[in-house]
């Protein structure tokens, strides 16, 4: 029988549970209901879900551990979930507990390393070892592998370049406190904020703008393709934000390849047009490229969680 791993992927609406094998393969999968409204609420729901899928669901495989990708701080080591939103702290020492309750190794991180874990052995970034993986989806932020090692920070908050300052003169102020970041601008709820924004001044645009929902960047696309100047405006703010981005991570990291995830970028559409941006000589180092990752973006995370048990198990990961 084949060794898997118990894989966990908290989201804002739904907890992922699936066995994982150490090729990535996933064998079977369940969603379960979630709240990220505190920690202790959040590690309440992922124990109903994973006692479920062990009680009510068919094993596969020989599980060898619990591995889970939550939002926020993690020490990975330590096995403690820090942090869930920035200033939101209730450090919960999340693999003891699930140890205590399912008698199982557990090990943890942050969904946005687990995905950077995923693909630096799961998937592009396989035999590259230095390479920059970049998430613009609802928000941004991405992660540095430097000398095939992960970059994580004094106090695990590395890689969130979300906070990153690409407009000096913009009014715009972020929720962490700065003006400019390039969340505001290229995220897809920053995207959706400046559509709001700009409306008002342009009457004509085809993009239907209705309170409480959000515009999405598929709508955007859809409209800057028949040259609405509002989707235009919006979407090139965008991708002019998202190329100082890549550029400036660029002249700090060196890397010799930028992996994006992400649901905006997911179909390709955004990068065909942002790589148009970057300057040739900021990216001349970048040899191999400019790259929409090839792992399901629903499933990367939970692929990511259990590559990192099966290397804190000191089992060889490969696809
Ligand atoms: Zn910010």
């Amino acid at each position: 029988m084949q060794e898997t791993i118990l894989s966990i992927d908290l989201g804002g609406t739904k907890i992922l549970v699936g066995e994982v094998t150490r090729t990535g393969e996933i064998l079977s999968s369940k969603k379960y209901p979630s709240t990220v409204a505190s920690q202790r609420l959040a590690t309440e729901k992922i124990k109903e879900a994973v006692k479920d899928y062990l009680t009510e669901h068919t094993l596969h495989g020989q599980v060898l551990g619990i591995a889970i990708c939550v939002v926020g701080r993690v020490d990975t080591e330590k096995g403690i979930w820090i942090e869930i939103h920035p200033g939101l702290s209730e450090a919960i020492a999340l693999s003891k507990e699930m140890m205590a309750a399912f008698s199982l190794p557990c090990w943890i991180t942050n969904d946005v390393t687990g995905a950077a874990l995923a693909e630096k052995h799961l998937g592009i970034g396989r035999n590259i070892a230095d390479f920059l993986y970049l998430n613009i989806g609802t928000g941004i932020a991405g992660r540095v592998i430097s000398e095939g090692q992960l970059i994580k920070g004094g106090s695990f908050n590395a890689g969130e370049v979300g906070h990153m300052v690409v407009d000096i003169h913009s009014e715009d102020v972020c929720a962490c406190g700065r003006t400019g970041c390039v969340e505001l601008f290229a995220s897809g709820l920053g995207m959706h904020n400046q559509t709001l924004k700009l409306a008002k001044d342009y009457p004509n645009t085809v993009l239907a703008i209705q309170k409480n929902q959000r515009v999405t960047f598929q709508e955007l696309i859809v409209a800057y393709e028949k040259e609405d100047e509002l989707a235009k405006k919006v979407v090139n703010q965008a991708l002019q934000a998202a190329a100082a981005l890549t550029m400036n991570l660029i002249r700090v990291s060196d890397p010799k390849a930028v992996i994006f995830g992400g649901g905006v970028m997911n179909d390709g559409w955004f990068l065909s047009h942002l790589v148009t941006l970057l300057n040739p000589k900021t990216i001349r180092f970048v040899e191999k490229g400019f790259k929409v990752t090839t792992l399901d973006p629903n499933t990367i995370a939970l692929k990511g969680a259990a590559t990192l048990a099966f290397i804190k198990k000191g089992e060889q990961v490969n696809g």
